[in-house]
């Protein structure tokens, strides 16, 4: 199954291989959409509830206007019944009844109707009724009271209860001024209560001063039944039009409502009764009803005031940025998780990728190696884990101790292979040397290498059938990639073969010690390699004898054997070898040792050469001490070339000599001479004094020529009573006074018993081309021609 159709989708439902940019993108509009949608009905639900709540508190106002309105103007319709009822009211009990009506109301007053002629007295009465300064005042046009101008009615404040801090206008005249006139008329024709028109009330604070006057007419108790009678005073509530909506309200700046009142009863602009001093909101929202206050009706428009609208602000801005935003980081969440994921989807592909192609790898060599183990058959290879139990068994194992892989893997421990006695001698040696106690499962793989300097140990293995296998074991730990200790890895080799050949040359080796200790000489093996450095790999202990050297010494060089050789051999020892290396043919020579004990010594060697596969040549061979041989020959040869008689060389030595000078003088190098003689009647002596005298003669004679000759001559007796000198570097002439110096000696000696003995003397000089024959039959000529002439003489070399 491939990595794509399993790969799960991001968050779901976004494909991976979609463009990061695109998701985020995308989400961005989503969002965008979303949060416009929200913000809509969130805006819809706000209108809806901002216009609830308005209604709710423009209703609220209104009521409270309302009731306000109605209430004012039942309190003056109490006040009037109270003057009715009352008949005579004085200052104190109006001051009793409408003090405690003072609330929203700014104040109360009672103007009895004074006719001109009565202006006077009333203004007299008034003043012992306690206002000292009352009169009937008009307004100047200063806004101040003044003593009123005479007219044929007053309707003057008599009584007045105030929250002015200004105090009452006692004494001022209602007619005097038209508006107020205007409602008194218009309350005395209703025959009950009339409003005026806005009016700027007198003695009220400046801010309060917009408001209206309700005016009842107050009748005799008596005519009170008339339809239309005629008032004796009027009851009057001064209304600040802002006292009585505001009371009660929090301050205007705070309020949430703009308030407005327009008198209907007004066409001029004066009609607007109050107005809210926060001033509207800009909203379309508006509440508009109609009030009635008895002869007047009055528009109350409602609008929320801007401190309403801010109150109740719309959260929907805010809802759009937050919305934005976090459509905005939502894109960019999902275009850094996208993008991630798809890195890292990139990432987790390559690397499985390269995970593929390493576990290839792995198999591929986990195969060579399964191949390598099985190829191994001469090699045991048993992997166990950490407590022993063998993972792998190869077909080496199974074929050198008779298991299958299959009986082994798994069931068996290393230990269970091992012959327990064995094992258990190996526990406590190594217990001892460690001071712990070491188990036998772990004897075979606690290292003891140290101790004899081999990594391997042999061991004896128990095959399934029963039998013994000496082995070559190395144990190893095996470690894992992270150095951690898995298990333990033992590689066996059958050694029963190696042990068999080892011990056989063990006892060849020893045989050819003991050999060699019984054959006079040595035995050798002598090596010179290609770089011409030559040692002896094998020498027998009798090469001491024959060099006085160590046999060590030579192992390793050769050169201490070419150092007891004499200066004189030493070079032809050298040649020689070099030879029978060139040509590996036998060595074969005879040479002098000057040795430290015994001094010169003749050795002879023999080697047969073989050459050596790295390019070097082995010589197998034998060396003797020949001294004694040497010795017996040289006498040998002494003898064969002396005359046994009188002790000179004889004709065979002569022949030699004389065939090495001819070569020498042949080649041009020096002269010869020979002298020859003969003794003169030799056979007179023999027969005179017996053979033994002549055997004495001869003797004599020779002892006498050999003190005259020279050191280089050679003194040869030819036969009989025949004697020859060899003179090397001798030419003819000399060799004749040589001659004659050895003729007189002779016959100046003589020999006891017998008298001078004379002889006769033959000379011959080398000549070129004659040969050696020639020579000395000039030489016997010379001898024969000088018996002829007489005996007793030397003669002339012939020409
Ligand atoms: P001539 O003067 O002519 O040379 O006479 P000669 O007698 O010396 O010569 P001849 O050749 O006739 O005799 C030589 C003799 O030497 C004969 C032989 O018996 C004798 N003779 C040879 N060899 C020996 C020897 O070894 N010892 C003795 N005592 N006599 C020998
Ligand atoms: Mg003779
Ligand atoms: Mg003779």
């Amino acid at each position: 199954m491939s990595l794509h159709s399993v790969r799960p989708k991001i968050l779901g439902f976004i494909s991976e291989d979609v463009s990061a940019w695109l998701v985020a993108l995308l989400v961005l509009l989503f969002g965008c959409v979303l949060t416009g949608l929200l913000a809509w009905s969130t805006l819809n639900l706000y209108q809806q509830q901002l216009r609830q709540r308005f209604q709710l508190l423009a209703s609220e106002r209104y009521s409270r206007i309302e009731e306000r309105f109605e209430d004012q103007e039942q309190r003056l319709d109490g006040l009037k019944r109270f003057f009715i009822n009352s008949g005579a009211v004085s200052r104190q009990d109006f001051d009793g009844y409408t003090q405690p009506l003072l609330h929203r109301t700014q104040a109360y007053a009672w103007a009895p109707r004074v006719s001109g002629t009565e202006r006077a007295s009333f203004e007299r009465m008034a003043q012992e009724q306690g206002a000292p300064d009352y009169f009937i005042a008009d307004l100047n046009a200063e806004g101040r009271l003044q003593r009123a101008v005479e007219r044929d009615e007053y309707i003057p404040v008599l009584y007045s209860q105030t929250q002015s801090p200004l105090g009452s206008p006692l004494g001022f005249d209602l007619l005097a001024q038209p508006m107020r006139r205007d409602t008194l008329e218009r309350a005395r024709l209703r025959g009950g209560v009339a409003v005026s028109q806005p009016v700027r009330l007198v003695g009220v604070e400046p801010s309060y001063a917009r408001g209206i006057i309700l005016a009842s007419p107050v009748s005799l108790r008596a005519d009170v039944a008339m339809s239309t009678p005629e008032p004796y005073g009027y009851v009057i509530a001064v209304i600040s039009m802002r006292q009585l909506v505001v009371d009660g309200l929090p301050e205007q700046s705070q309020d949430n409502l703009f308030v407005q009142i327009i008198d209907l009863s007004t066409a001029e602009s004066y009609g607007k009764l109050y107005e809210s001093s926060n001033g509207p909101g800009d909203s379309p929202l508006a509440v508009s009803r109609v009030l009635s206050l008895a002869d007047h009706d009055y528009q109350v428009n409602i609008r929320p005031s801007a401190l309403f609208l801010q109150a109740n602000h719309s959260s929907v801005s805010s809802q759009v940025i937050l919305g934005t935003l976090l459509s905005l980081l939502l894109s960019a969440l999902l275009y850094v998780l996208v993008s991630q994921r798809q890195r890292a989807l990139r990432l987790v592909e390559q690397r499985t990728e390269e995970l593929r192609v390493r576990e290839q790898e792995l198999r591929g060599t986990h195969g060579q190696l399964r191949s390598v183990l099985n190829a191994a058959t001469q090699v045991a290879i048993i992997a166990t884990d950490l407590r022993g139990v063998i993972s792998t068994f190869n077909a080496g194992a199974e074929r050198m101790l008779g298991y299958k892989s299959a009986e082994v893997v798994g069931h068996l421990t290393l230990e269970s292979l091992h012959l327990p006695a064995e094992l258990n001698v190996r526990a406590q040696a190594l217990s001892q040397r460690y001071g712990r106690q070491i188990p036998m499962c772990q004897a075979m793989l606690v290292d003891g290498s140290e101790e004899s300097g081999d990594e391997t140990r042999e061991w004896t293995l128990v095959r399934h059938d029963g039998s013994h296998l000496v082995v070559n074991m190395l144990a190893t730990p095996v470690l894992d990639d992270h150095g951690l200790w898995v298990g333990h890895l033992a590689i066996c080799i059958d050694i029963t073969e190696r042990k068999r050949v080892h011990e056989a040359l063990a006892a060849r080796d020893r045989l050819l010690k003991k050999l060699s200790a019984h054959v006079p000489g040595g035995i050798y093996q002598f090596q010179v390699d290609v770089q011409g450095h030559a040692s002896f790999p094998y020498v027998s202990d009798g090469i001491r004898d024959i060099y006085e050297i160590e046999p060590q010494q030579l192992q390793l060089d050769a050169e201490p054997v070419f150092e007891r050789i004499h200066p004189g051999d030493v070079a032809r020892v050298r040649t020689s070898i070099w030879t029978s290396a060139k040509r590996l043919s036998p060595w074969r020579e005879e040479y002098r040792v000057q040795l430290p004990q015994r001094g010169l010594r003749w050795v002879r060697g023999e080697a047969t050469p073989e050459r050596l596969a790295g390019g070097g040549v082995l010589w197998h061979g034998y060396l003797s001490d020949i001294s004694d041989l040497k010795r017996v020959e040289e006498e040998l040869r002494a003898l064969s070339v002396t005359d046994s008689l009188t002790g000179i060389h004889n004709r065979r030595y002569f022949q030699e000599r004389l065939q090495t000078e001819m070569a020498r003088v042949e080649r041009g190098v020096g002269n010869l001479a020979v002298i020859m003689l003969d003794i003169d009647h030799f056979k007179r002596i023999n027969d005179q004094h017996g053979h033994a005298i002549g055997d004495m003669v001869l003797r004599g004679v020779c002892e006498r020529i050999s003190l005259r000759l020279r050191r280089t001559d050679v003194f040869c007796r030819l036969g009989g009573e025949e004697f020859m000198v060899l003179c090397p570097d001798t030419d003819g002439r000399q060799a004749y006074v040589l001659a004659e110096e050895l003729w007189r000696g002779l016959r100046s000696s003589p020999i006891d018993g017998v008298g001078v003995v004379t002889a006769s003397f033959g000379i011959a000089s080398w000549r070129e081309h004659e040969g050696a024959d020639g020579l000395l039959l000039r030489a016997d000529s010379g001898v024969y021609a000088a018996k002829q002439a007489g005996r007793d003489r030397v003669e002339a070399e012939m020409v």
